[in-house]
C-alpha cells in the first residue's frame, strides 16, 4: 500500500495532527493508500507558503518564457512517468486503465504544455490608443492575481489538478490545490514532478483533506487572491458564499445534464457512437456527459435499437484490464445514488430498455457492489426528475422530438448549461442549432472532445468563467490600465480644470 503525504513548501510532510485516512480501490474495495489528512491548520500552512513564494520568491518575477520552460519540463516528466500515473489514477478512482492512459494523463500533459505556450506567447503588456484629451499614452498589463486556490472533484483527479495548477503557475501565481478525498493520490504524486522540475518551494502546494475544513479555508482565506472550484453545483454555491467575504474572483465548473440532439438526417452509426460515448464514458461520472439524448421521432426506434445492442456489448470488468470499457463507479455510495435514480426512473417512466441492475458474472476478486450496467430509459419526458437532475452515473434518458425548435427548447429546458451535442449530416443546420443552445460547449458529430486550447465552462448553474483556452489563461490574471499623461501645459491637465481654483 502506498503512503502519500501532503506537499507543502516544496516538501512532502505529515499533517500537523499526524492523522491519515485510507483510500480504497473501488474495483476490489481493498485499501490502496494511506494519505496524510490535512486540517485547517495545514491548509493555512500551505496558503502561507504560497503567499511567501509569491511575495518574496522568484516565480512571479520570471519571464513568461522562463516559466514556460519549467512547465514544459513538468509535462516531459509526467510523460516519462505516465504508466505510473495512469495506474494510480485507475486504481484510486476506478476509471479504466484505457481511459487513464489515453485521456487522463495526456489530458494533464496537454494542459501543462498549452499553458506553457500561453506564458511564452500571450503578451503581458499591450499598448492601447493614446488619448487626445487629456493627452496621454496608455497600456494594459496582465498580471498574476497572487495566490490562487483550487478545489477539485473525484471524477478526473489528474486532469482537474492539471487544469487548476498549470494556468495558475503559467500566469505567475502561486497555488494551493485540494483533491477530493476519494482520489488524492495522483494529484499528490505531482509533488515529486515539481521537485524534479525545480519549481521553487511554495509555488505549488497540494493538501488532501475534508472539504468542510480544508476546502473552506482555501475558498475563504484573506491571504488568497483567487479561487477556482470544480464539483457539484451545491458545493459551488457554498464556495461563492465563502469567497464573497473577501470578494475573491471565483471560477466555478459545476454540474450538468447535457443534451445530445440527434437530427433526422444523422448518420446513425456515428450518432449511436456519439450518444453511447457521450453518456457512458467513465460510467457517466463526467460533468459534461450527454445524459439526455434528444432523438428525432422518425429515427427514434432505429436509434434506440442500435443503442441497446451496443450498450449491452460494452465490457464491464477489472479497470486495470485494457479490454474493459467500464470499471466500477467511484464508490458504493455512488452506486446507491444510481440505484435510487433508476428506481425513480422506473416509477416515472417504466422499465429501462437495457441495464437497470448490477452486472452478473464478474470475477470473484472484484467488488460486485461497485459496478452498474449501462442503463437506458426511453420515452422520457424532459420534465421527469431523471431528465432534470444530475445522476452522475451510467443512466441515459432518450427523449423524442419532432422539430428543430422543439429540440432546442428541450435542450435549453434545464438549470444547467455545460455542454451538448448535435448529430447531423447537415453542418449548417447543426451549427444553427448549436448556436441556439445555451451551453459552454457543443460538439457536432462528436462528444467529449475537450482540448486544452479551447475554452470550457458552463452557462447557468453549470458555472462561472472558463477553464482552458486563452480565456482560461486570462482568468488567472488581473488586468491593469496604466495612463501616462503627456500634457505639456497646465491647461491640458484635466485635474486642474476639474476643480475650481488653483491646486
Ligand atoms: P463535490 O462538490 O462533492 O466535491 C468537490 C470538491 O469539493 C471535493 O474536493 C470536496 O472535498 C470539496 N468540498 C466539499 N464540500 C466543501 C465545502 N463546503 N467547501 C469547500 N470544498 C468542499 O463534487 P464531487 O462529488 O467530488 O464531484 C462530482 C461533481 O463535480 C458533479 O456535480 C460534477 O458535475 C462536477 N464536475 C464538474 C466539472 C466541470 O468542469 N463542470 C468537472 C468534473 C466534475
Amino acid at each position: 500500500m502506498a503512503d502519500q503525504k501532503l506537499f507543502i513548501d516544496g516538501e512532502y510532510v505529515d499533517a500537523a495532527s499526524g492523522e491519515t485516512f485510507t483510500t480504497y480501490e473501488p474495483a476490489t474495495n481493498t485499501p490502496y493508500a494511506e494519505v496524510a489528512k490535512a486540517s485547517r491548520e495545514d491548509a493555512e500552512r500551505a496558503i502561507k507558503a504560497a503567499r511567501r513564494a509569491f511575495d518574496e520568491g522568484p516565480w512571479p518575477k520570471m519571464s513568461g518564457a522562463e516559466r514556460a520552460e519549467k512547465l514544459n519540463k513538468v509535462a516531459d516528466l509526467i510523460e516519462a512517468n505516465s504508466a505510473k500515473f495512469a495506474e494510480a489514477e485507475a486504481r484510486d478512482g476506478g476509471g479504466t486503465i484505457k481511459k487513464a492512459t489515453f485521456a487522463d494523463i495526456p489530458g494533464g500533459v496537454g494542459a501543462f504544455r498549452w499553458f506553457a505556450r500561453c506564458a511564452a506567447e500571450q503578451p503581458e503588456q499591450v499598448d492601447r490608443e493614446p488619448n487626445p484629451f487629456p493627452p496621454s499614452t496608455n497600456y494594459v498589463r496582465y498580471e498574476p492575481h497572487g495566490v490562487t486556490t483550487g478545489v477539485i472533484p473525484w471524477n478526473f483527479p489528474f486532469i482537474m489538478a492539471s487544469w487548476k495548477i498549470a494556468p495558475s503557475l503559467a500566469a505567475g501565481n502561486c497555488a494551493v490545490i485540494k483533491p477530493a478525498s476519494y482520489t488524492s493520490v495522483s494529484a499528490l504524486m505531482l509533488g515529486e514532478i515539481f521537485q524534479e522540475a525545480d519549481i521553487p518551494p511554495g509555488v505549488i502546494n497540494i493538501v488532501a483533506g475534508p472539504g468542510g475544513t480544508v476546502g473552506e479555508e482555501l475558498a475563504s482565506s484573506p491571504l488568497v487572491d483567487k479561487t477556482a472550484f470544480t464539483g457539484s453545483t451545491e458545493v459551488g454555491r457554498r464556495i461563492m458564499q465563502l469567497a464573497s467575504g473577501t470578494v475573491k474572483p471565483t471560477t466555478l465548473e459545476l454540474g450538468g445534464k447535457s443534451a445530445n440532439i440527434v437530427l433526422d438526417d444523422a448518420n446513425l452509426d456515428i450518432a449511436a457512437a456519439a450518444v453511447l460515448f457521450g453518456t457512458f464514458f467513465h460510467n457517466g461520472q463526467v460533468c459534461e456527459s450527454g445524459t439526455r439524448a434528444l432523438v428525432h421521432e422518425s429515427i427514434y426506434d432505429e436509434l434506440v435499437d442500435l443503442l441497446v445492442e451496443r450498450a449491452s456489448k460494452m465490457v464491464i470488468g477489472d479497470p486495470l484490464d485494457f479490454a474493459s470499457d467500464l470499471g466500477p463507479l467511484v464508490s458504493r455510495g455512488q452506486v446507491e445514488t444510481v440505484e435510487r435514480y433508476v428506481k425513480l426512473g422506473r416509477d416515472e417512466v417504466g422499465e429501462p430498455v437495457c441495464g437497470g441492475s448490477r452486472p452478473e458474472g464478474l470475477p470473484d476478486n472484484l467488488d460486485h457492489e461497485a459496478f452498474y450496467k449501462p442503463t437506458i430509459f426511453t420515452q422520457v419526458p424532459n420534465s421527469a426528475k431523471i431528465a432534470q437532475e444530475e445522476i452522475f452515473g451510467p443512466v441515459l434518458c432518450v427523449i423524442p422530438f419532432s422539430t428543430d425548435d422543439e429540440a432546442v427548447a428541450i435542450a435549453n429546458d434545464s438549470i444547467y448549461g455545460l455542454a451538448g451535442g448535435v448529430q447531423s449530416t447537415n453542418i449548417e443546420r447543426a451549427q444553427g442549432i448549436a448556436n441556439r443552445m445555451r451551453t459552454g460547449t457543443v460538439w457536432i458529430n462528436d462528444y467529449h472532445m475537450i482540448t486544452p486550447d479551447k475554452p470550457f465552462g458552463g452557462y447557468k448553474q453549470s458555472g462561472i468563467g472558463r477553464e482552458l483556452g486563452v480565456e482560461g489563461y486570462r482568468a488567472y490574471q488581473q488586468v491593469k490600465h496604466v495612463h501616462t499623461s503627456t500634457s505639456t501645459t497646465k491647461e491640458e491637465y484635466l485635474q486642474f480644470s476639474a476643480l475650481s481654483g488653483e491646486i
